[in-house]
């Protein structure tokens, strides 16, 4: 960016001299000569050209499969194609073509990247690493000339290292092995892409240093098809969002070398983050234990996780104060959602709060019941009711309801679209893209109004509920949703 205004200016300049009558030829001269040099310095490699063998791109690196959680299928398979290439006397024997790269796809954060490690380190591999984007450059030729460089210096790497394999990973390969001619600057994209194609090819079974390519990708469905071609990326391996299991043996990853207190139970702290990548999970132990630092505590307590889960989820908390008549009427919205919660699933509501974090004033936390990838329309508009009860309790209780309830209506929208779509509406199965817009609006705002009144019937019915309830919140700040029960079982005959 700073470049190109440079760049601007500088040519500003040049035209305001040459309107004031300055001879600016020979200006233009060495600018031309400089620019010249300058590409072709680019060009071989010895201006801004990567260096690879970076501490941050290449080296040793200890990470292995133990240290990987909740990725036993993907692991599984790596590990099978590794071994393939680790009994290469055998293969050669049966004149079976070598493999030579391996696509890990999968949401980000899930560690697609510490595969990649721990394959250098299961193959006794010299590991050098770079990410797509490194290799896109303006200049035409640059990026296939950085491809040529990191496979020469993975070859010649691993010697140093007294390796017989070089494991490349690059990262974010959608960038650079994306569609060709797709982008404005397609020469330079597809010269790129050639120069990866023509080292993939060039891997050979008795080259003396033997290279595999690793790469990783969260959109492979941009790749270039000639990428995915048997004899390229062989094997293809998914690296998922974990499960609560993979959860699980992630968060005990993470906490090894953390001092945990007695109260700790890490697998309802599994269960409650559904979604989460390991990425996140790794970052929600390290909260934790900030948190304890922060508390002068010699361990890690369960609601130091507690807190991290809603600062991971929501963001860090705001500093913004909202006057005394909103945090009343945030924690009415809450309870609201708690309430409705919990009558539908006892023991679902895991903490409720009115600290403002990201973009939420306040929030009620669910506890899943189990990890969910498909949900029927009980569940559906089960859901629908939750979410609309924030706004129902701030009408019957405080008389009208307020700006606060935008992203609710939205989300219910959306799963009353979910509804539709997926034929559990009145209307049965149908072609949304014939269906009359009126016809969807009306269907749409009956399955809302119908959870609406089934809301607002429970909150009028529990108003001395609320009164209890935020009083406390507006104390605390914060409700467990085992205090929530315990009140909640005080408070109702
Ligand atoms: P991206 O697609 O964004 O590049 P990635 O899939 O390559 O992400 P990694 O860089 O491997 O993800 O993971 C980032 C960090 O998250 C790791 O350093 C590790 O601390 C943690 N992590 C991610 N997945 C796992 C996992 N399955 N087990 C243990 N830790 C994990």
């Amino acid at each position: 960016m700073l470049k190109e205004i440079s760049i601007g200016l500088g040519l500003a300049s040049v035209i305001s001299m040459a309107l004031m009558g300055y001879d600016v030829t020979p200006f233009l001269f060495f600018v031309a000569a400089g620019g010249g040099l300058y590409y072709i310095a680019r060009m071989r490699g010895m201006v801004n050209a990567n260096n690879f063998e970076s501490p941050a791109g290449a080296g040793r690196y200890e990470i292995s499969f133990s240290d990987i959680g909740g990725q036993f299928s993907a692991i599984h398979e790596l590990r099978e194609a590794l071994d393939f290439i680790k009994n290469h006397q055998v293969i050669q024997s049966l004149g079976i073509r070598p493999l030579k790269g391996i696509l890990l796809t999968g949401p980000p954060g899930t560690g697609k990247t510490l595969m990649a490690k721990a394959a250098a380190n299961y193959t006794d591999a010299a590991f050098i690493a770079a990410s797509g984007s490194e290799f896109i450059e303006m200049y035409a030729g640059v990026g296939a000339q950085r491809v040529r460089k990191l496979f020469q210096s993975a070859r010649e790497m691993a010697p140093r290292q007294g390796k017989n394999y070089a494991l490349v990973f690059i990262d974010e390969v959608e960038i650079l092995g994306g569609k060709r001619g797709q982008t404005t600057s397609h020469l330079e994209y597809d010269q790129t892409l050639n120069q990866l194609l023509v080292e993939i090819d060039g891997i050979k079974i008795d080259d003396r240093v033997r290279v595999l390519l690793v790469a990783a990708t969260n959109r492979a469905d941009m790749l270039d098809p000639a990428l995915l071609r048997p004899g390229r990326f062989d094997r293809i391996v998914r690296v998922d969002l974990p499960d609560k299991e993979g959860r699980l043996e992630i968060l005990k990853i993470h906490t090894r070398n953390k001092p945990l207190a007695e109260d700790v139970r890490l697998e309802i702290i599994a269960r409650e983050t559904f979604g989460f990548s390991g990425a996140h999970l790794e970052s929600l132990a390290n909260e934790a234990a900030i948190l304890a630092m922060r508390e002068k505590a010699k361990e890690i307590k369960q609601h130091h996780f507690n807190e991290s889960i809603d600062k991971v989820m929501m963001g860090g908390k705001l500093d913004k104060r909202p006057s005394e008549g909103e945090m009343k009427r945030i924690a009415v919205h809450e309870v609201g959602h708690a309430l409705i919660s919990e009558k539908i699933r006892a023991g679902s509501v895991s903490a409720l709060t009115i600290t403002p974090r990201g973009d939420a004033l306040g929030y009620m936390r669910q506890t899943p019941e189990d990890d969910t990838y498909l949900y029927t329309k009980d569940y559906l508009e089960d859901q629908i009711a939750i979410i609309l009860a924030g706004a129902a309790a701030e009408e019957t209780i405080l008389g009208n309801y307020s700006t606060g309830s935008a992203n609710d209506f939205e989300q219910a929208v959306r799963m009353a679209e979910t509804m539709l779509r997926t034929g559990m509406s009145d209307l049965g199965v149908v072609c949304l893209d014939s269906l009359p817009r009126d016809l969807k609006h009306n269907t749409l705002t009956s399955i809302m109004r119908m959870q609406e009144e089934r809301v607002k019937n429970h909150i009028s019915s529990s108003q001395h509920i609320f009164d209890v309830m935020t009083e406390i919140l507006l104390e605390n700040e914060k409700i467990s949703g085992e205090q929530f029960r315990k009140i909640l079982r005080e408070h109702v005959a």
